[in-house]
């Protein structure tokens, strides 16, 4: 039997800050992570000259807690920017269209490029145009993605932008993708201001300059650098590897978490685990917060890194890649990042290193494909809408089973509901993705959250 002051169940990016939290605060903390490894959905390849994300590969500047982590850290000289020209693409049919500049997750931010937003037909822009004429709704309920983009900017964004750009990067279905959890700040804007889109000056952007906190960072040697900075601050005995939590105990003074033949004691317990993971082990001790859990969804991914010498790519590559609008292309990858474009130090000089993802709501079978099959949809999607003759010089596939939370409508409204059971717990806590947090510097907010929470609680 170990004893600890929290016991965190899982060793992602959230388990993990939640420790480093702990530890900073004087509280011991022990990690518990199913797998041999630690970082969860992060994981950096280095292999022949190229840096490979599996999983995430960036940090979103203006949610300050990731940014903030990796200084505090020691990391500050690692941090990239993302290379100019930041432009993304939409394929539409077989076409890529620029998305205009300036804009924010494919709303114009000034007239000028509404008017030269030739994804949308014209009378899709008209109507976009109006958006500020659309009467705001008053109820305050949770709402789709694409039921908001639906009536604020009308039905052609639905397919054209809310499906692409918002719901892609969850890998979700925008009718069922939950706006208050995912994009509060447009909801917000429609309550506030009574509108979304948010003209400037024709002059007021530069998207070759965007401001210093905006916008998306990496770290040099990959988002991993996080995980082994993080590790290096803990102390070694605090991170147990292969050791799922498979039972959660009370005691007379706090929690016994039992993994395999070992049972850890401690005052505390983080769950930073999958929801379902949580659904698992809240069952014998409260039906309902068990039942909550379980009702977050997840889906399956992955991720395909292909590389190509330059010259054999028609396309420029002038930009950090694209999305695929679904109903309307006859591709089966959902985008593609163009990691080389977008990032110094990521491949060899002449090489083009791309990253293309495939699975997600609308395809959940893909994901049990063999590795030569899925590597093959991704490579023949590519060379199709890239102009690629060539075979690749690297092809690695990862797979995320069940690994992405789909924060559908009333995420909020649940999650409230759990941590109202899980007051009935004193010490009982949850966070990570499957909660709260969307992204990185969510998780690890969330996690010095529960952290800070645990010390008061002691
Ligand atoms: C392909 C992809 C790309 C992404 N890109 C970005 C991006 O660019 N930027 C961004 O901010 N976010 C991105 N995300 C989202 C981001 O990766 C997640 O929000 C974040 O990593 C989640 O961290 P977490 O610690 O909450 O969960 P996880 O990383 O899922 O960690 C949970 C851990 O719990 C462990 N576990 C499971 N069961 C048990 C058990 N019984 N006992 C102990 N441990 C257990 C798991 O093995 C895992 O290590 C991406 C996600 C994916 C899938």
């Amino acid at each position: 039997m170990a004893s600890a002051d929290v016991v965190i169940i899982g060793g992602g990016i959230t388990g993990l800050t939640a420790a480093y939290e702990a530890h900073r605060r004087g509280v011991r903390p022990i990690v518990l992570e199913a797998s041999p490894r630690t970082g969860g959905l992060i994981a950096t390849e280095h292999v022949d000259g190229f840096t490979i994300e599996a999983g995430p590969d960036s940090i979103l500047a203006q949610k300050r807690a990731a940014l903030d982590l990796v200084r505090e850290l020691g990391l500050g000289d690692q941090i990239l920017q993302v290379r100019p020209p930041g432009g993304a693409f939409v394929l539409s049919g077989s076409r890529l269209f620029r998305l205009p500049s300036p804009s924010r997750l494919g709303l114009p931010l000034t007239w000028r490029a509404l008017a030269g937003y030739n994804l949308l037909p014209w009378p899709a822009r008209v109507r976009m145009a109006m958006e500020p004429l659309v009467r705001a709704r008053r109820s305050q309920d949770d709402e789709s993605i694409g039921s908001f983009f639906r009536r604020r900017f009308g039905a052609s964004t639905v397919d054209l932008i809310a499906q692409p750009l918002l719901g892609g990067i969850h890998a979700g279905d925008i009718e069922r993708l939950s706006m208050r959890a995912l994009f509060p700040r447009l909801l917000d804007a429609e309550q506030s201001r009574g509108r979304v889109l948010e003209m400037r000056g024709a002059d007021a952007a530069d998207p070759q300059q965007p401001p210093a906190d905006v916008g998306f960072r990496s770290l040099r040697d990959g988002m991993s650098a996080l995980v082994r900075a993080i590790e290096q601050h803990l102390p070694e005995t605090s991170i147990r590897r292969s050791s799922p939590a498979d039972r959660l105990e009370r005691t007379a003074s706090g929690w016994r978490v039992a993994s395999g033949g070992d049972a850890f004691e401690a005052r505390a317990v983080i769950v930073a685990a999958p929801a379902f993971v949580a659904a698992r082990l809240f069952a014998p001790l409260d039906d309902e917060a068990s039942r909550l859990c379980a009702e977050v969804p997840y889906v399956s991914t992955a991720s395909v890194a292909l590389a190509w010498p330059r010259p054999a790519i028609a396309h420029p590559l002038a930009g950090t890649g694209f999305v695929v609008a679904r109903r309307v292309s006859d591709v089966r990858i959902t985008a593609c990042t163009w990691v080389s474009s977008k990032w110094t130090h990521r491949a060899p000089d002449d090489v083009a290193l791309l990253r293309a993802f495939i699975g997600g709501a609308h395809d959940p079978g893909v994901v049990d494909l063999d590795d030569e099959e899925i590597a093959r949809i991704a490579r023949t999607d590519l060379q199709r809408v890239l102009g690629i003759g060539a075979a690749p010089v690297l092809t690695r596939v990862y797979r995320w089973r069940n690994a992405g939370a789909q924060h559908q409508v009333g995420q909020l409204a649940r999650v409230a509901a759990i941590e109202g059971r899980l007051a009935r717990h004193p010490g009982l806590l949850v966070a990570g993705s499957g909660f709260r947090s969307v992204g990185i510097p969510d998780c690890i907010a969330d996690a010095r959250a529960a952290a800070a929470r645990c010390t008061i609680a002691g």
